[in-house]
């Protein structure tokens, strides 16, 4: 990174301190650093304490067999158990568990007992198909409670679940339900997008190999359906099912569930964790960093299950906790553009986490939107996905918290399994942009090219220099590739593939991608901060930005930009705007107005695709875009 652009970022000095009632009443102070810091496995052995195990574990971590991690070793759970049972039988089941909204408007209120009698029928049912521990079972479900339901009948007998954006296409599925050799496929007739009904059954049926035994089908839209043998309605099979079940202990180390990494930067890659460790740190962190509080808090997750935040955030860390959350099965702007601040209105939601790419989107459709609904219901507002713009913050805080509450910028991967970089809501100042320290418990630096620790004030690669409860376990079917992933690059630090920076404070600011740093006319300059100035500009909404070959410059920086507001924009006066904020060297030598861009299902910009673009190719693997139809329409506004 260049230092001219190292100190334009250090140039963001906005600070936030935490509200004092919150921090006066917040679950973790700033001792906690200190605690985990001097024993660490001390630390997370108290935090497994949260969680009510069958049998005690012997060995807090077993590291002998290094980047293969074995927590709480000889330790029994069962995490049905303790997501759901333990609250009812601690005298909270009629505690609500989900606020269900449905696109059309239609909602169901969920309690933990009624949430326990529908896992204890599904895990009766699972048996009934002859699903047993340790077999695989594929997911491929809208955003309904059944889905959640499905993953917890799972965990509650011991199968490991893989589940599938229901966006994603044929191959995609197809292709997980191979890697995994799924026994049994759960799905629904559709799910609600955009004010329609979407099909989920067709897509199954052209993706089922082999070793799928049967296909169990919730009935969400009534639409019609194509049907077969091995096909069994949800609710011939699950409604008559005894509500008693009694959950088995597995091991710490059980396999829980695979999942695959969102493909931005390529192949995804089938991600394993397992049972004690993973429930621990995502209890703890929900807890910690929201600063929650279950008897009084509605949460809402807006993340999709099909990815890590939905499994770890909207599913298990929040019933671990006996959190009441809301789960919202369509899209933002149905039937209208405020649908998110009316849900938040409705429930008297209190704490939302969400992704940068759906705050820039909010930003581009108007102020006066969220200004026409009651959200002082809210406390603290969370980010995951992506470096958030200093802008995009900024606009977060003011608009949607109304400039009281803090923004906790969450770091964290699928490989990681839960939160690993965040400020903390009552004990750390906000800074717009920055992710800020790791948490208790987690040990992360940014090192050089030889691993050294760069000083305060520079930037380099973020590793984590510790073994972490949530880690991945390995790559499913492929421990080679989990070695040479993520552990090769330096002998025992955990590589992420991310660029992070410490400014003067010490405080960690994320950069995106290593590989998304350009190299132009010999000055290092990240995609990131060229995408934070344009967004500086009051006429653009989104940019993404890539380096495209160049003769002259090695890379030309390409920006494609989502304009805000009406009539038309100067694009000369986009080049100048980042010339004037990050210096002449970064301006973008294209700036091609576009209407979408190329997003996989958490929201990130799949550059590589518009890499392509810019350098004139053929288009590369787009199957894990959330919406297929974005490169049609950018196509036809480039007349490509
Ligand atoms: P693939 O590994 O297949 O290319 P992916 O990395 O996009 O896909 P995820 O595990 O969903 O798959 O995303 C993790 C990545 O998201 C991180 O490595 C980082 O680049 C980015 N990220 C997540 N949260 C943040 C954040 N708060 N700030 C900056 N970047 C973030
Ligand atoms: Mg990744």
């Amino acid at each position: 990174m260049s230092q001219e652009a190292l100190s334009n970022l250090l140039r963001e000095n906005r600070r936030f301190a935490p509200p004092a009632d919150l921090a006066a009443q917040a679950n973790v102070k700033e001792s906690a650093y200190a605690e985990a810091a001097d024993d660490r496995l001390g630390f997370w052995s108290r935090q497994a304490e949260r969680l009510d195990w069958a049998t005690p574990w012997t060995q807090v971590l077993d590291w002998s067999n290094a980047p293969f991690a074995k927590w709480f070793v000889g330790g029994e759970l069962n995490i049905a158990y303790n997501c759901v049972d333990r609250h009812v039988e601690a005298g909270n089941g009629g505690r609500v568990a989900f606020h269900w909204e449905g696109e059309p408007g239609d909602t169901r209120t969920i309690t933990y007992t009624e949430l326990k009698d529908e896992v204890c029928k599904a895990a009766n049912a699972l048996t009934e198909l002859g699903v047993t521990k340790g077999d695989r079972v594929a997911i491929y479900m809208p955003m309904i409670p059944e889905t959640a339901v499905a993953m917890l009948a799972c965990a509650r007998i011991g199968a490991t679940h893989s589940v599938v954006f229901g966006g994603f296409s044929v191959s995609a599925l197809r292709s997980r339900i191979e890697d995994a050799q799924a026994k049994l496929v759960i799905t629904a007739d559709g799910g609600y997008r955009r004010g329609a009904p979407s099909a989920l059954k067709p897509t199954v049926d052209q993706a089922v190999t082999d070793t799928v035994e049967n296909v169990l089908v919730v009935r969400r839209t009534g639409q019609d359906v194509e049907w077969t043998d091995r096909d069994l309605w949800w609710h011939d099979v699950v409604d008559r099912q005894s509500a008693e079940h009694t959950a088995q202990p597995h091991e710490a180390e059980h396999p829980l569930f695979i999942l695959y990494t969102s493909g931005t930067t390529g192949k995804p890659k089938g991600i394993l964790h397992t049972t004690g460790g993973y429930l621990t740190q995502v209890a703890y962190t929900h807890w910690a960093v929201f600063d929650l509080k279950p008897e009084t808090d509605v949460y809402w997750c807006t993340a999709d299950v099909g990815w890590v935040t939905g499994h770890s955030y909207l599913v298990y860390g929040p019933l671990a906790n006996g959190a009441t959350s809301v789960m919202y099965e369509g899209t933002p702007d149905t039937p209208h553009k405020g649908r998110w601040w009316e849900i938040i209105e409705k429930y008297r939601v209190t704490v939302l986490y969400t992704a940068p790419t759906a705050i820039r989107t909010c930003m581009k459709w108007g102020d006066a939107i969220p200004a026409e609904f009651d959200l002082s219901s809210l406390r603290v507002l969370g980010s995951v996905g992506e470096p958030i713009n200093p802008e995009a913050y900024v606009w977060y805080r003011e608009r949607i918290g109304g400039g009281r509450i803090p923004v906790v910028d969450t770091w964290w991967q699928t490989e990681t399994g839960a939160m690993m970089i965040s400020p903390l809501p009552g004990v750390t100042h906000g800074k717009p942009g920055a992710a800020m320290r790791p948490l208790p418990g987690i040990s992360a630096d940014v090192v050089d090219g030889e691993a050294n620790p760069v000083p305060d004030g520079s930037g380099g690669f973020l590793v984590l220099t510790e073994p972490w409860p949530s880690m991945a376990r390995t790559i499913w079917g492929n421990p080679d590739r989990f070695v040479e992933t993520y552990w090769s690059r330096w002998p025992g630090l955990y590589f992420a593939g991310d660029g992070a920076k410490k400014d003067e404070d010490g405080d960690l600011w994320m950069l995106g991608r290593v590989d998304d740093v350009m190299l132009v006319s010999g000055h290092n300059i990240s995609t990131t901060e060229v995408e934070s100035a344009l967004v500086g500009h009051p006429r653009v909404a989104e940019a993404a930005v890539v380096g495209a070959n160049d003769p002259v410059t090695g890379k030309a920086i390409a920006a494609f930009v989502i304009v805000r507001g009406e009539g038309e924009v100067d694009v000369e006066e986009l080049r100048a705007h980042v010339g004037q904020t990050l210096g002449p060297i970064a301006k973008p030598k294209q700036v091609l107005i576009v209407p979408e861009l190329p997003k996989t299902r958490s929201g990130k910009i799949v550059r590589r695709i518009l890499q392509d673009i810019a350098e004139g190719r053929e288009i590369g693997d787009a199957t894990t875009l959330a919406d297929a139809g974005v490169m049609d329409s950018i196509k036809k506004a480039l007349d490509i």
